[in-house]
């Protein structure tokens, strides 16, 4: 099966041709870790986690590196850390802004179903590289060091590159032509951009030859992928706004320093995450972290309407595309029940599947044969259902094991309509918190909500995978289950011993324990 991919670079797609079929190399732009990532950076996350599942797919496990980096140096990571740890000192609140914000990116990526990448270095650990690369470009003539209002910079020469521009499709003189020069005074070209910056005595800052400062953006993608890729390498991914300028000056900066080619041979964009039919911004409140959407879907409900768009064609966020995946998950859910944890190997073909992901990773086609595979799992049976099975999982799907995961109702014995709609507010926010963090994390979060509830004679219980069921003390059905209890006890003088066990079971899926007593007789109980 040959891989296609849309190469920005060329403007075409290709043919993917990895420089070693044995080690294929795919670096992926990070988050800069000083807030809650939101929804729209879960699209690079989830995306180039399925080109990854599917270069596995294809390469063998062994053979593919996918580094993906947490960008722990940046001026809003400063600003954040002064605002919100007044009075700590400077390096020790960053260390607190990053360190949560790092951890949060990374459980919100595995609750999305996403593989951690091979590698996530960090821009701290690799500042004596920056250095390095800087005092090489200054070397060959690529940089300089301009003094600056407010101390100094080492800059990288545009025009020293004769070819710069080439993967935005910008031109040089175009990008002169109304630049703001008086501002940029210290610049030979207004597009020079910052390698490193001279930091005050209360910025945070690395001892360089050029003096005390912290290192550009770009600069640190150049070199951590140089540290574990080397020279030149496959595929490099992340959102379109970062083709200018960051690409763009990765690119520069990798080629002169080491006088090669190309920095990649394939460059991947994903297209970019409106909500509602806006752009998300704070301004308009409409602005959702991936931790919020996750205390109320599921993981990979969210996998689900992200994969249902092209990742290069825009995509709307909406409420109403998250309840329709979540209908459609939890129909495919009921048939993979008992089927998820078995053992899809190699004699199980997905062929349709790999094709269509295999045309530019083309996920919206790849749901319309999981469909196809869905319908044949449900008329066909077992080796259907298998296919089903390894062709959900090899699309990313990690929950679908868990059918009442995505049951939407609240499932209630002994209680009347009016609790169930009480309960069911909050009953969202427990199952998502149940499925994605932990059962634990649930009770605690919503202990007080649970325990008000119980004072009214109610007990919430959540199942495994989050699955809602609410018991009630009002007795409403009591005649239904003394019903049951009734029909028992006749299907044992009958010895019909399976429909005895089946009516348990109905009576303990209502909350209801049973007893049979020596004297002959059944007691029982609402569960406690
Ligand atoms: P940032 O932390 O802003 O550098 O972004 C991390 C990644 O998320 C980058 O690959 C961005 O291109 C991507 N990204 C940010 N906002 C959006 C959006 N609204 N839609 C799609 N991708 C985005
Ligand atoms: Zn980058």
């Amino acid at each position: 099966m040959t891989l296609r991919i849309y190469n920005t670079l060329t403007r075409t797609k290709e043919d993917f041709k990895p420089l070693d079929p044995k080690n294929v190399r795919m670096y992926v732009c990070g988050p800069t870790v000083y807030d809650f990532a939101h929804i729209g950076n879960a699209r690079p996350v989830i995306v180039f986690d399925v080109l990854y599942r599917l270069l596995r797919h294809l390469y063998g496990v062994d053979h593919v590196k996918y580094v993906r980096n947490i960008t722990d140096v940046d001026d809003k990571i400063n600003a954040r850390a002064l605002e919100r740890f007044p009075g700590v000192p400077l390096n020790e609140a960053i260390r607190k802004v990053t360190e949560t914000t790092a951890n949060q990116f990374f459980a919100d990526a595995k609750a999305l179903g996403c593989l951690e990448p091979d590698v996530q270095p960090r821009a701290t650990e690799h500042i004596a590289g920056m250095v390095d690369m800087i005092s090489v470009l200054i070397n060959k003539g690529n940089a300089y060091v301009a003094a600056t209002n407010d101390g100094g910079e080492v800059l990288f020469d545009v025009g020293s590159m004769p070819d710069y521009g080439k993967l935005s499709g910008r031109k040089l003189e175009d990008q002169q032509a109304g630049a703001r020069v008086a501002v940029e005074a210290h610049k030979k070209n207004p597009a020079d951009f910052v390698l490193w910056k001279l930091s005050s005595a209360e910025e945070p800052g690395w001892d360089s030859p050029w003096g005390r400062g912290r290192p550009g953006w770009h600069i640190e993608c150049s070199v951590m992928s140089k540290a574990s890729f080397g020279e030149v390498f496959d595929i490099h991914g992340g959102g379109l706004d970062l083709i200018f300028p960051h690409h763009e000056n990765e690119i520069a900066q990798s080629r002169c320093a080491h006088g090669t080619k190309v920095m990649a041979n394939y460059w991947m964009h994903n297209g970019f995450l409106q909500v509602e039919g806006q752009k998300m911004s704070k301004s308009l409140g409409n602005f959702v972290t991936i931790s919020e959407l996750l205390d109320i879907w599921p993981g990979d409900v969210l996998r689900a309407v992200m994969l249902q768009t092209h990742y290069r064609v825009p995509i709307d966020w909406t409420e109403a595309k998250c309840r329709e995946a979540n209908t459609e998950l939890h129909n495919w859910a009921s048939v993979l029940e008992g089927y998820w944890s078995l053992q899809t190997g190699n004699p199980i073909e997905i062929e349709e599947l790999i094709e269509v992901l295999s045309d530019d990773l083309n996920s919206p086609e790849a749901f319309t044969v999981l469909r196809k595979y869905f319908y044949a799992a449900t008329s066909e049976g077992h080796a259907k259902t298998l296919r089903f099975t390894k062709a959900c999982r090899t699309l990313g799907f990690s929950k679908l094991g868990e059918p009442g995961l995505f049951d939407m109702g609240v499932s209630g014995s002994n209680v009347g309509q009016e609790a169930l709609h009480k309960v069911a507010e909050i009953a969202q926010g427990l199952r998502a918190t149940a499925a994605n963090v932990s059962i634990s994390s649930a009770l605690s979060r919503y202990g007080d909500v649970l325990s008000k509830f119980e004072d009214d004679g109610f007990r919430v219980k959540i199942a495994e995978g989050g699955f809602v069921k609410v018991v009630g003390s009002d007795f409403e059905h009591t005649h239904k289950v003394e019903r049951l209890v009734a029909n028992r006890l006749e299907a044992r003088a009958a010895k019909d011993w399976k429909e005895s066990d089946r009516i348990r079971d109905e009576l303990s899926a209502m909350g209801i324990t049973i007893k049979d007593n020596k004297d002959g007789t059944t007691t029982w109980e609402v569960k406690r």
